[in-house]
């Protein structure tokens, strides 16, 4: 078995080919390249999976941090508390409209923001906290809520891994992850669990207030046309991708089952191997695998487990070798080598096996197995 794929797009699209081809067909058709009916359905069924009132969709999951901070009304100077251990783009949107990333450590089990790190970095300048649900797993939404209204912080969250996570409350209550805090965000590109065939992204929002200023931000400012009512921007999701995401959506729950599926058999497969710590499965959120993975023990290196599997045609991905707070673009001197050990430490024993809707189980079994000969070549 050679050069399996990290994520098979191809086959999850083989499967609903004619449905798929069909829907992009009638947009052709249609010739409404932008907005139109395909936008306003996908955006209705998705409010509906979702059990929000408002999804507005927009170019990408980066431009949808940013168009909530701005919607929010965050000024220049303001500080956004978010985790460290994240892709780039959280930081990314809150530097670019001048405003102060704090960046807090993450827990070592679950990988997401720490609720005591959060209180620890919260000053009289702080008015924003943006939990990122990493790997598919929903952060500690019920702590983080009670943190922001008691110091009345705005809170957005970055759900483009985990968009179809359940998050439960304490009360029994279970809410989709993204639609807890004041706006959520998610991302359609491509390999993430419901993505298109291109770029895109969505908003979510409880709040009519809210999502109105959404509205504006991302159609240049203005509500009435060529009358500009504040500094916005030009974020659409386009028709073509609409009319993709509106028949995936139908298939959402199924491919999240299929990746749960695959990191069961990861897990077992795992379970007695000295040095392999797999997935922890949050109590208050279900998990939906956008990534499976892996901690390695002391005396295993990730890029060299990186390099065998590689040459064994498995691919392995490392999410995320650097820290945002030694990233070059973000070096900063109120931060320095050592201040986030557990982010630091996950920087260095982190490994994402291939994860995706389509795994056969002749594939996790060759990919188990190339795991597990690594790590006994060095015991
Ligand atoms: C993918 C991703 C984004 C950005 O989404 P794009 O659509 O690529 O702009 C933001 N945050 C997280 C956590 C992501 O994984």
């Amino acid at each position: 078995m050679k050069n399996l794929p990290m994520v098979d797009l191809n086959g999850q699209y083989t499967k609903i080919k004619e449905e798929i081809d069909n829907a992009m067909q009638e947009v052709v058709d249609s010739a409404y390249f932008v907005g139109g009916p395909a936008v306003g359905k996908f955006q209705n069924n998705l409010e509906k999976y979702l059990g929000v009132k408002h999804v507005i969709p927009c170019a990408n999951g980066t431009d949808a941090l940013t168009i909530a901070m701005m919607a929010a009304g965050l000024k220049p100077g303001d500080e956004v508390i978010t985790a460290n251990f994240t892709f780039v783009a959280t930081a990314e949107a809150i530097a670019m409209l001048n405003l102060t990333p704090v960046l807090v450590d993450v827990y070592d089990d679950t990988f997401n923001i720490d609720v005591a790190a959060i209180e620890n970095a919260i000053t009289d300048k702080t008015k924003a906290i943006v939990p990122v649900h990493l790997f598919g797993q929903a952060a500690n939404m019920e702590a983080i809520m009670k943190l922001a209204k008691k110091h009345d912080l705005f809170v957005i969250e970055d759900t483009a891994q985990a968009i179809g996570a359940d998050y439960t409350f304490s009360d029994g209550s279970v809410a989709k992850a993204g639609t807890i805090g004041d706006i959520g965000t998610t991302s359609f590109f491509p390999s993430k669990n419901l993505g298109c065939f291109g770029d895109g992204g969505a908003l979510f929002t409880n709040d009519d207030t809210l999502a109105a200023m959404i509205k504006k931000v991302v159609n240049h400012g203005m509500e009435k046309r060529y009358y500009h009512d504040m500094i916005g921007m030009n974020s659409r999701l386009d028709t073509l991708q609409a009319a993709v995401l509106d028949v995936k959506l139908n298939y959402l729950d199924s491919y999240c089952d299929a990746r749960r599926d695959a990191a069961d058999y990861y897990d077992n497969a795992f379970k007695d191997i000295e040095g392999l710590e797999t997935p922890f499965r949050s109590p208050f959120s279900t998990h939906v695998f956008h990534q499976y993975t892996l901690k390695l023990g002391d005396g295993l290196d990730h890029f060299e487990m990186q390099d065998f599997l590689k040459e064994n045609g498995v691919p392995g991905m490392i999410y995320y070798p650097v820290p945002l707070h030694l990233q070059k673009a973000y070096l900063d001197p109120r931060y320095k080598e050592g201040d986030f050990p557990v982010t630091e430490k996950l920087c260095s024993n982190v490994i994402s096996l291939p994860m995706h809707t389509e795994h056969s189980e002749e594939s996790l079994k060759y990919i188990t197995e190339k795991v597990i000969a690594f790590v006994q070549s060095k015991n």
